[in-house]
Formats: C-alpha cells, sequence, structure tokens
C-alpha cells in the first residue's frame, strides 16, 4: 500500500509539474500575439491619421490658391477703379464697370466658397487631432505593454527551465513503466493525465465509475484507470484533504470521455 501511495504521490508531483509548463507554454505563445493585436490596431489609426493629414494638406492648399485669386482680383478691381476716372468715353466706361462688376461678383463667390472651405479644414483638423491624441495615447500604452509582457516572458522562460528540471527529478522517481503510461495517456488525452476519484465520481469526466472498479481502487494495490475517459485515477480518501486537492480537471471538456470509449 505505501509503495502505491508513493508512486501516485509522484505521478501528482509530475501532473502539477506538467499542469504549470503548459500553462506557461500557453502564456509564452500568447502574449506576443496580444501585442501583435495592439500594433495592428495602433497601424490602422496611424493610416488614418495620414489620410486625414493628406486632405489637411488639400485643403491648405485650395485655401491658398483662393485666397491669391481673390487678391489679383481685388488689385485689378482697385487698378480699373483709378482708371475708372480718366475715362471719357460713355461706352468704354460700362465696359469697364461691367467688367468690374464681373470680378467683384467672382471674389464674393470665393469669399463664400473660402467660408465653407474653412468650416471643412477645422472639421478634419478637429479629426486630425483626436486621432493623434489617440496614437500617441495607443504608443505609451503599448511601449507599456511591451515592456511589462517582455519581462513577464523573460521570467516565464526562466520558470519554465526550473520546472523541466523538476520535472526531470519527478520523472527519475517514478518507475518506468508507470512514467510511460502516464507519458502515453498525456499524449492522447488532454491535461490532467491523473485525476482523483471523490465520492465515486472522476474529477476527469465528472462521471461516476463503477461501484467495483471503486471498491478496488480504494484497496489501493495498483494503480488503475477510469473507464470513461481512461486517466489515470486514485481515491482522494488515500491522500488528500479536498482543499489540498488540486489535480483537480480543468478543462475537462475538450475531452468527451463518451467517444473515448
Ligand atoms: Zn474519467
Amino acid at each position: 500500500m505505501s509503495l502505491y501511495i508513493e508512486q501516485i504521490r509522484q505521478l501528482v508531483v509530475l501532473q502539477k509539474v506538467d499542469s504549470e509548463i503548459i500553462a506557461i507554454k500557453k502564456r509564452l505563445t500568447e502574449a506576443p500575439k496580444q501585442l501583435e493585436s495592439l500594433q495592428r490596431e495602433l497601424d490602422a489609426k496611424k493610416d488614418r491619421m495620414e489620410q486625414l493629414n493628406e486632405k489637411v494638406e488639400i485643403l491648405n492648399a485650395q485655401n491658398l490658391k483662393l485666397e491669391t485669386e481673390i487678391e489679383e482680383d481685388t488689385s485689378s478691381i482697385r487698378k480699373s477703379k483709378n482708371k475708372l476716372m480718366q475715362v471719357e468715353n460713355t461706352k468704354e466706361y460700362h465696359a469697364m464697370m461691367r467688367e468690374m462688376d464681373s470680378l467683384e461678383k467672382t471674389n464674393r463667390m470665393r469669399e463664400e466658397e473660402k467660408i465653407s472651405l474653412m468650416e471643412d479644414l477645422q472639421d478634419q483638423q478637429t479629426l486630425h487631432e483626436g486621432i493623434a491624441a489617440e496614437v500617441k495615447e495607443m504608443e505609451n500604452v503599448l511601449a507599456q505593454q511591451r515592456a511589462s509582457i517582455e519581462a513577464e516572458l523573460s521570467k516565464m522562460q526562466r520558470q519554465l527551465k526550473k520546472q523541466e528540471k523538476e520535472k526531470k527529478a519527478a520523472c527519475q522517481q517514478i518507475p518506468e513503466p508507470i512514467f510511460k503510461r502516464y507519458d502515453f495517456i498525456r499524449t492522447k488525452l488532454s491535461n490532467p493525465v491523473i485525476v482523483s476519484v471523490s465520492e465515486g465520481i472522476c474529477n476527469g469526466c465528472h462521471l461516476k465509475i463503477t461501484p467495483q472498479k471503486f471498491i478496488e481502487l480504494q484497496k489501493g494495490e495498483q494503480i488503475l484507470s477510469c473507464p470513461n475517459c481512461h486517466r489515470l485515477i486514485y481515491w482522494e480518501d488515500h491522500f488528500f484533504t479536498k482543499e489540498e486537492n488540486t489535480t483537480k480537471a480543468k478543462d475537462d471538456k475538450k475531452t468527451t470521455p463518451k467517444e473515448k470509449k
């Protein structure tokens, strides 16, 4: 019985280490993805900012063109007004008046165009400022996250090495046939490999094991498997109080025990 207990204990240690290794590896692959998605979001915002920048530039150029045209025509009008005093011929006088009227009319239209253009420019600039602030904020967030994730990842790399060493030590204490059985199940089923049975229920698949199997398990003579999910099982009462029992299946839904039958 005591040899059996010791073997189960070692398997549970191995399971704990394996679970931690799995969690670390998951985090190691997920964390960079988190950064990538933030970076993509930032790039999209930067593109939008660039587009708005181009729009603002175009509007500014249009505005400059309008201002130049208004200025040129205003100076033509001024010149015409001066000339008007010297005109003696009525026909010529009317022609000049008509020309001036037309220039003034065009300039009034330009002024109106300028007003709507300035409104448009104001809108685009407001949008641009808003997105520029968002970009700046996101760049800060990303830099902070990158630093903290990098620190976390290097810490995790160290933990992983430590866990792998611990695993090696745990493996050495487990008799080879038992370890092989554990390792075989590990490749076939989702974590965990070894689970407790409490009140006749397997904590891997949450199904009741047969009363006969349960009696056999309580004897504690040999390492048994759950008839449903095929995980290695042990009777909870042989080892731990409920609080200490940490090997309950967390992601047992991934395995559909009935299919494995
Ligand atoms: Zn089971």
